[in-house]
């Protein structure tokens, strides 16, 4: 049977972390078998269920290009199949009325707890089959009594939950809506997941999900429990730690292709390989290499890999999600500046996010207002005025505007005035650039073009005569 997974997050929230990794998990294991990946939005909780938490698992499955075969498909769209199922246990007999009321419940428990046994319902009505409806009621899965449920997990091994230790669990609420657990069952069941991957909170609902497949004669899939994700304190990964939203990564500057490596290497490893490309990912995962252990969260590590691909990818690949951080500063990089994959070229070995990359490459495109106040004042000198205007007229000459005539402009300049370099390149780079860093002056020249440069240079021309006089 070919392989069928599925990502079935509740849309209360934002794409988190945690939830992107078991969605690349399901992906890649039914990559790597030539099989089919299901997007399915578990939005049955009305209250807690947005649109906008829609959206943004959208927004966030698309940036990271975890494409889905079938899907999206919405549990809301599916309350009649749903109604139909719970039906049919009521008239197998392994489901029925509870009538049971809060208050009766709440001292159940509340007498349990005296007692230190575990709080669970004693099966009150389990014996009354009659269909009350003007009468407030639930609808409770008949569990079985007797016997174990064991699964097989392909993470975290074998786990066997003995029956006396489940009870019968709400399948239906008094208003007739579906609860999490049956939903889930019918929707495996009816798409034909073959292999459940799914977080490891889930674990405890597995043997109940179980025993409705049974009860439904459906045939059972494998499940794959992940282990949660840590902060770097040991707790729970949450909000506190940082971004824990995939949106706020890209907003921050990061590649999803280095964020789908660093998840990937949450919690699953192949010998000591760091970098992994998609196609490696595919061909070299499995869920049995995934770690029992929880993982814990590293920014470092992160913030390093996103270097790493930053430097290595294909500069139009860069370029492309740069292009986004740009148009958020308010660039036209298409009018207003050079090509986006020459400028990914000069500047990926300085910066590690392309945050950083769009914050120090807005000169190329739009004037700067203010100088860098600790350059200018290092690289303005009154006797600078000499050595910019030499250059103005060095590359006024020049006939054609490209890094090695330019970089031969530099140096016959600071040779004519027996300066050094540094002491022409500096305030030149000061001048076109606003600050004192940039890429090589050749290329920082050649980027930024014939006009800027020129018109650059005697505006800092004007400003240090301004300043002085
Ligand atoms: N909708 C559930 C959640 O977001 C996941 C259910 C499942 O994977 O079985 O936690």
């Amino acid at each position: 049977m070919s392989v069928k997974t599925r990502f079935a997050p509740s849309p209360t929230g934002y794409l988190h972390v945690g939830g992107a990794r078991t969605a690349l998990f399901s992906w890649l294991y039914a990559k790597k078998n030539n099989g089919t990946f299901v997007l399915r939005i578990e939005d049955t909780d009305l209250e807690r269920s947005t649109q906008a938490s829609v959206d943004a698992i959208l927004e966030g499955m698309a940036w990271l290009d975890l494409d889905y075969d079938e899907g999206p498909f919405y549990q809301t769209h599916r309350f009649d199949r749903y109604k139909e199922i719970i039906q049919q246990l009521l008239d197998q007999g392994d489901a029925y009325y509870c009538y049971c009321s809060k208050e009766e419940l709440d001292s159940l428990r509340e007498q349990q707890m005296a007692d230190k046994e575990k709080p669970r319902y004693n099966g009150k009505c389990r014996e009354h089959s009659e269909d009350k409806a003007e009468l407030n009621r639930v609808i409770r899965f008949r569990n079985p009594e007797e016997g174990e449920v064991v699964i097989d997990d392909l993470v975290k091994g074998k786990i066997v939950v003995a029956n006396k230790e489940l009870d019968d669990l709400i399948i239906a609420r008094t208003d007739g809506t579906p609860t999490y657990n049956l939903t889930v069952v019918v929707d495996d069941m009816d798409m034909g997941i073959t292999h459940v991957v799914r977080g490891d909170d889930h674990v405890n609902n597995t043997p109940r999900q179980i025993n409705i497949l049974k009860a439904l004669g459906a045939e059972l899939p494998h499940y794959a429990h992940l282990p949660m994700i840590l902060g770097s304190d040991g707790a729970r990964l949450s909000k506190r730690h940082g971004a824990v939203s995939v949106m706020q990564y890209r907003d921050e500057g990061y590649l999803p292709e280095a964020l789908l490596n660093y998840l990937v290497r949450l919690g699953w490893s192949h010998g000591d390989q760091e970098i992994f490309s998609r196609a490696e990912m595919i061909e070299l995962f499995e869920l049995s290499q995934v770690n029992v252990s929880a993982s814990a969260f590293n920014t470092e590590k992160l913030l390093w890999l996103n270097h790493q691909y930053i430097m290595n990818s294909e500069p139009e690949l860069v370029a492309k999600h740069l292009e986004w951080h740009m148009q958020q500063r308010g660039i036209d990089v298409a009018t207003q500046g050079p090509a986006l994959v020459e400028l990914v070229k000069a500047q990926r070995e300085r910066c590690k996010t392309l945050v950083e990359m769009a914050d120090a490459s807005l000169y190329f495109y739009q004037d700067f207002t203010e100088y860098d106040e600790k350059a200018a004042k290092k690289n303005f000198k009154s006797d600078t005025v000499e050595a910019l205007q030499a250059l103005l007229n060095a590359f006024n000459a020049l006939t054609e505007w490209q890094g090695e005539v330019l970089h031969e402009a530099v140096l016959q300049t600071a040779e004519d005035l027996e300066l050094k370099l540094g002491k022409v390149a500096q305030p030149l780079r000061v001048a076109v650039c606003g600050t004192a860093m940039s890429p090589s002056i050749d290329v920082t020249l050649s980027l930024l073009g014939r006009e800027k440069t020129l018109k650059r240079l005697e505006r800092a021309i004007n400003h240090i005569k301004e300043k002085n006089s």
